[in-house]
């Protein structure tokens, strides 16, 4: 079944703006006036570039408590990963609670809760993880409050029954949390970021080759269009071989996947063993090894991994639900 071609519309936030913040940082105050005769201050050579931090806002209705977000976006729309950072006010250490709320159930799939001291920076950063799995793509809530006793917070509601992607850890936030922002999620984005289709016949998981079958799922898109991690992980092979052409293999640490994508125009721009985020340009899509036209090949190896212990299983029923979503 060929699909038409759809155009779709590049991601229109740069991955160098990944890690947004909600507003840009602190003003400075030192800039203009009449220190015109002052050279400007030099910048190390080395100096990282740091994305500047969230605004620290005071939180509603718990008066200790400044908190700010930033993000990971990987569209417009949504996000892969969020942090939190909060100041304590308070005078003394103060136990405090974050945590990631599922709006659909409003149960919480990650909790981090710590004693702080005052006036000390605290930063929380959740990575899509619910349990031991990847949170389901949706909306979700960060909220923050005072901790109880480390005990009887744990011992609270319990995860609801029948599963439905919900972390066993999985129990209501505490009441009287205060939410400190609503975003959506998605644990994955579509990786080829242009006009594409699915191709027909050979194209598809299982289509016989010349002494092999077809491990993965072609996407045809023209050469040169951007790809991205659909999913972050580690970077486990980059290398040239006369079949997949150009390929880079990134291993997900959360599902223990991994996904595989070959025929790139130029070797990846990831290397080996660096750490990729979701959404992260990996290449352009190319035709290089055994290809007879400009496509993605993709593969997804279930857990523990590529040429791991894993197998290659059918990816177009995932690739699909990713491109619905991004
Ligand atoms: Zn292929």
């Amino acid at each position: 079944m060929l699909r038409g071609m759809r155009v779709r519309p590049a991601a229109k936030t740069t991955l160098a703006a990944a890690i947004l913040a909600i507003a840009a940082g602190p003003a400075t105050a030192a800039t203009g006036g009449a220190g015109m005769s002052q050279p400007a201050p030099k910048r190390a050579a080395s100096a990282p570039v740091v994305p500047p931090g969230p605004v620290l806002a005071p939180v509603a209705s718990i008066p200790q408590l400044s908190a700010g977000v930033s993000f990971r976006k990987v569209s417009r729309r949504a996000v892969s990963a969020a942090a939190l950072t909060y100041v304590s006010h308070a005078r003394g250490p103060l136990q405090v609670r974050v945590d990631v709320v599922r709006i659909a159930d409003g149960y919480s799939v990650f909790t981090d809760e710590r004693t702080v001291q005052p006036e000390t920076s605290q930063k929380v950063t959740w990575n899509g993880r619910a349990g031991n799995r990847l949170a389901l793509d949706g909306r979700y809530q960060l909220r923050i409050s005072l901790g109880t006793d480390a005990g009887a917070s744990s011992a609270g509601a319990t995860a609801p029954s029948g599963g439905g992607g919900a972390a066993p850890e999985a129990a209501a936030p505490p009441p009287g949390s205060a939410s400190v922002r609503t975003f959506t999620f998605v644990g994955a984005v579509f990786p080829v970021r242009g006009p594409h289709d699915y191709g027909q016949g050979a194209a598809a998981f299982g289509a016989g080759r010349a002494g092999h079958v077809h491990q993965g799922q072609d996407v045809m898109a023209a050469c040169g269009t951007p790809l991205v991690a659909a999913r972050g992980g580690r970077v486990v092979m980059r290398a040239y071989q006369a079949l997949a052409g150009n390929y880079v293999v990134i291993q997900d640490p959360i599902t223990g996947q991994s996904n595989m994508y070959a025929h790139l125009r130029t070797p990846a721009l990831v290397k080996r063993g660096q750490r990729v985020e979701t959404g992260q340009p990996i290449g352009v899509v190319g035709e290089t090894g055994d290809a007879t036209a400009c496509h993605l090949h993709f593969e997804i190896w279930t857990a523990p991994g590529w040429y791991r212990g894993g197998a290659p299983i059918d990816p177009l029923p995932t690739l699909k639900r990713w491109d619905r979503f991004s």
